[in-house]
């Protein structure tokens, strides 16, 4: 008989149909006996006797043929989107057994510390506060793919292996290549922006690298990087303005798309004014050392105490949850940032700042192939290392920019969680690849 999906029970009240899926619950009176049946659409009450059901253990995999009963009126469970019919069960066959479960999946929220659901992770994907994550992140990556495509981006896989790394060597991963040194790339920065000058505008969801040497709540060493690059801008607000049009769309999406799951979470998208406010970093800095007593006037970045602090001012000043840092120094970041003319110490360098913390870099790029050349020298940096990125340029490119933002620091923050690890399926880190690498070690 063919399969039907359990949230499909509720119209085919009087008929037998064949489900199938997993024992999430049991509930076991000996002559009678309750299971909820979970398959990927939701859960459904079934009852039958404990000869057919006594047996099954949580997690079992099962085929089950039923008549769909609608239950009575205070029987109904508002809780449950089947909750208005049961599944007299007829008919059993067990497809696979579990093992026992070491987790007790039953609570509404997991209760075990984040490294022992990180050991059972395979398992975990199965709850349904699990699955919520995922699903506001897959909405997520769809939406910014949505809000690009309709901008006429087009997307690109960026490479994982490179050759050199010009943006800076710190947090690089080496590559045993055959008799080469190569690197995991840790932005795909240069590809997006070289390809610009032929597609103008072009988009990647894909995996980055970082050796990212401290245990943070919200660094992982392999990324899901949401990257936007064009050109023909006339000023960097234009980057802004898209940037900002993207993380709006963003946001819509996961309301329309995602309510159950934020409510699970209690969560609600951020805030937004009218606009996002943007802030230099030397006047954020001013902003905190008024604020706080803090003096941070003369860092060439923000900590993680003033990204939450102009945070706060930006909610409490401007009703945003968001807010945009602009002019780093030049001389911090890589070679191809744009000096703002009006003072080259700072660049057209912005953050996307929200909920306390950085969701995204990007700015404005130079394009201007003496000046990029010119800045490859002071840099230090070798021609052959950035040879294609100045193919590119040297065959004629308009001014252009874009902007990088984390998959799994934009699902942890909408939905509040404590932990980044939390917003990757697979997260990496120093101690852990899936397993605990202290369990591995030789
Ligand atoms: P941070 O200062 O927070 O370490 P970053 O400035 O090194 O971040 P960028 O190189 O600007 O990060 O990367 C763009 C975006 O990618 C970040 O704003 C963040 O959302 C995400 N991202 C970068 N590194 C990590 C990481 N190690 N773990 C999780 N997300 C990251
Ligand atoms: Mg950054």
């Amino acid at each position: 008989m063919e399969r039907t999906l359990v949230k499909d029970t509720i119209n085919k009240v009087g008929q037998t149909v064949t489900l199938k899926g997993w024992v999430n619950t049991k509930r076991d009176h000996s002559k009678i006996v309750f299971v909820d049946l979970r398959d990927r659409t939701g859960l459904i009450q079934i009852v039958g006797t404990g000869e057919l059901l006594g047996s099954l253990k949580l997690e079992d995999v099962v085929s089950l043929k039923g008549l769909v009963k609608a239950r009575p009126e205070k029987m109904i469970n508002p809780e449950l989107a089947t909750g208005t019919v049961e599944i007299e069960a007829l008919d059993l066959t067990v497809l696979s057994h579990s093992a026992e479960l070491p987790i007790d999946m039953s609570k509404e929220t997991l209760e075990v510390e984040l490294p022992t659901l990180l050991d059972y992770r395979a398992l975990s994907f199965r709850h349904p506060k699990i699955q919520a994550i995922f699903k506001v992140q897959a909405v997520v990556i769809d939406a910014f793919r949505k809000a690009l495509m309709a901008k006429d981006f087009l997307e690109f896989q960026a490479p994982s292996i490179i050759n050199a790394v010009p943006e800076g060597g710190s947090e690089v991963f080496k590559v045993d290549y055959f008799d080469h040194q190569a690197y995991l790339s840790q932005s795909p920065q240069l590809y997006k922006s070289l390809l610009t000058t032929a597609f103008e505008r072009v988009f990647s969801v894909n995996q980055i690298f970082r050796a990212e040497p401290s245990a943070t709540t919200r660094h992982l060493t392999e990324v899901t990087s949401l990257d936007a690059e064009f050109n023909f801008i006339d000023s960097v607000e234009e980057v802004l303005d898209m940037e900002e049009y993207v993380v709006r769309f963003i946001f819509k999406e996961v309301e329309e798309r995602c309510a159950k799951e934020l409510a699970l979470f209690d969560a609600t998208t951020p805030l937004m004014s009218e606009k996002f406010p943007i802030i230099k970093l030397r006047d954020a800095q001013e902003i905190i050392f008024q604020r706080t007593g803090r003096d941070c006037r003369t860092e060439k970045d923000l900590a993680p105490d003033d990204e939450r602090e102009i945070c706060a001012w930006a909610k409490e000043e401007k009703g945003s949850d968001l807010v945009f840092v602009s002019h780093f120094l030049t001389k911090k970041k890589p070679f191809y940032v744009y000096p703002d003319p009006a003072n080259p110490e700072y660049a057209f360098s912005i953050d996307l700042l929200c909920r306390g913390v950085e969701w995204s870099s990007g700015g404005q790029r130079l394009h201007d192939y003496e000046s990029i050349l010119k800045n490859v020298h002071e840099w230090g940096l070798k021609e052959e290392e950035v040879a294609l990125y100045l193919q590119a340029f040297k065959f004629g490119s308009p001014p252009l920019g874009g902007f990088a933002l984390g998959a799994e620091r934009i699902t942890m923050y909408i939905l509040g969680l404590k932990n980044v690890r939390e917003a990757s399926m697979f997260p990496r880190d120093m101690e852990r690849i899936d397993v605990r690498l202290s369990t591995t070690k030789q």
